[in-house]
């Protein structure tokens, strides 16, 4: 009842009104405040309601509400299909607190309310796993609808795949009966089978060990520090100690679903790599011949797996599609050998590359016993063949010096070296980096001082490295 609209639609008709009506505008004024305070004052039905002791609204009676009550379950019972048996909360009314100026909601008004703050109860499908009542739905339809998707929930979903299931067996005795329940608990089947999916929380007990944090056992549990903190609430300020006990959190699937299927693909099909001996390669080096081919194949499995998790894949048959190619790799097989003669046998690696700014021989009216080539501080110095490194440091005139043995009587000799990378007794293969070109020692500038000895005897490296 808009009271006010009511005098001022009047107040307005009256100013409309020729000067001889006025007259009568104001005894139909008269008129309306007269009938307006008849109604206040007959209005002592005004009630404040009460649903499970919480006030609602302000409503014009009792009687009102039970109107309200059966539009707002007419409402829903058009709305959602649904069977609504009656509600299970309380009701209760207070007359003291009515504020006599306050404004009553109409039936209308207050069954939008209802709809919403009433615990409807409604007839519907239960779905009971072992006995345990987990999820209310609608209809038997729903419940049949949402057992069906979870099973079709853990396909896998790969591309160019075609997987159809074998067999499907839910471990836990699932049934429905047919029963009461509340509206606000009834799920739809897309959050049925979510629920089921993803079942609820539990909480298990977890022992601290040795070297845990509290972001290594989130991290290992799936859950983040802030959550473990809210469940473990014990923790605030003290330290993590080993053996003490942590609450941790762990999903659990309503249901276990085992599926056996059968599933096809086309797969890639990887080469393999042959290895050749080749009698013109150093031992260590390797050339590729011919580069290897993924071939594909159309490929059948039987799968078994409980929910995600995958117990057995056997391959039931398969058909290549195209053959893949081998790799075919050239293996060096040949060894440091004797010098044969002036012309340089190639047996040895260069150990760096550049111009030899001094030669083997006699020099200054001395000897110099090996070659030395240029080079700047800090360039690379690699190993001229595969051996042991039988000496790694300062040695006299030579400076830093590493001298690498090669078997048969054979070694070679890096001199005046910036920095040295290997040590006593390593193994190296030919042209591994095992120091830097430096100036150490008795030398003028950066450059390498290279010797070949054979049995302890200098000899001129020229005769020995590769040309
Ligand atoms: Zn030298």
């Amino acid at each position: 009842m808009e009271i006010k609209t009511i005098v001022e639609d009047t107040k307005n008709f009256i100013m409309n009104l020729s000067v001889s009506g006025k007259k009568i505008g104001i005894a139909l004024l008269l008129l309306v405040f007269v009938i307006t305070g008849v109604y206040l004052f007959m209005d002592d039905g005004m009630t404040v309601l009460l649903i499970d002791d919480v006030p609602v609204a302000l409503v014009e009676g009792e009687g009102q509400v039970e109107k309200a009550i059966n539009l707002a379950k007419q409402e829903i019972t058009k709305q959602k299909e649904i069977t609504i048996s009656g509600h299970n909360s309380k009701l209760t009314y207070d007359r003291d607190t009515v504020n006599k100026d306050d404004k009553p909601l109409s039936v209308e008004e207050l069954s939008i309310i209802l709809q919403d703050k009433l615990d409807w109860q409604i007839d519907c499908w239960i779905i009971n796993v072992d006995k345990k009542p987990v999820l209310y739905m609608a209809s038997e339809e729903d419940a049949q609808c949402a057992l069906e998707e979870i099973q079709k929930y853990y396909l896998p979903e790969g591309e160019g795949e075609k997987t159809t299931i074998e067999s499907v067996e839910i471990k836990e005795k699932v049934e429905f009966i047919e029963g009461k329940g509340s509206l606000n608990n009834i799920k739809d089947k897309k959050s049925a089978v979510e629920i089921i999916a993803k079942g609820f929380e539990e909480i298990v007990k977890y022992e601290v060990q040795q070297g845990d944090s509290l972001w290594t056992i989130a991290h290992a549990n799936n859950m983040t520090v802030s959550r473990l903190e809210e469940i473990n609430p014990q923790l605030e300020g003290i330290m993590l100690k080993p053996g003490q006990q942590l609450n941790l959190v762990e999903e659990k699937p309503l249901l276990n679903v085992m599926l056996t299927l059968a599933c096809t693909k086309e797969e890639e099909v990887p080469y393999k790599t042959i290895y050749e001996n080749d009698s013109s390669l150093w031992r260590g080096q390797q050339r590729t011949k011919q580069d290897g081919v993924k071939g594909s194949r159309e490929v059948a499995y039987r799968i078994t797996k409980v929910n995600d998790t995958e117990l057995s894949k056997e391959t039931i048959w398969e058909k290549i599609i195209e053959k893949p190619v081998d790799k075919i790799v050239r293996r060096g097989t040949k060894t440091m050998m004797a010098s044969r003669g002036d012309g340089g046998s190639g047996e040895l690696g260069w150990p760096t590359r550049n111009s030899i700014t001094s030669y083997y021989g006699r020099r200054h009216g001395g000897f110099h016993t090996g070659i030395d080539i240029a080079g700047k501080t800090g360039t690379a110095v690699h190993a001229a063949e595969k051996g042991v490194v039988i000496q790694a440091g300062w040695r006299g005139g030579y400076g830093n010096c590493i001298d690498i043995d090669h078997g048969n009587g054979r070694s070679t000799r890096y001199a005046h070296l910036n920095k040295i990378g290997v040590s006593v007794g390593q193994k190296v293969n030919r042209g591994d980096v095992i120091g830097q070109v430096g100036s150490t020692g008795n030398s003028t500038g950066p450059h390498l001082h290279f010797e070949v000895r054979i049995n302890g005897a200098h000899k001129n490296p020229l005769r020995y490295l590769e040309r």
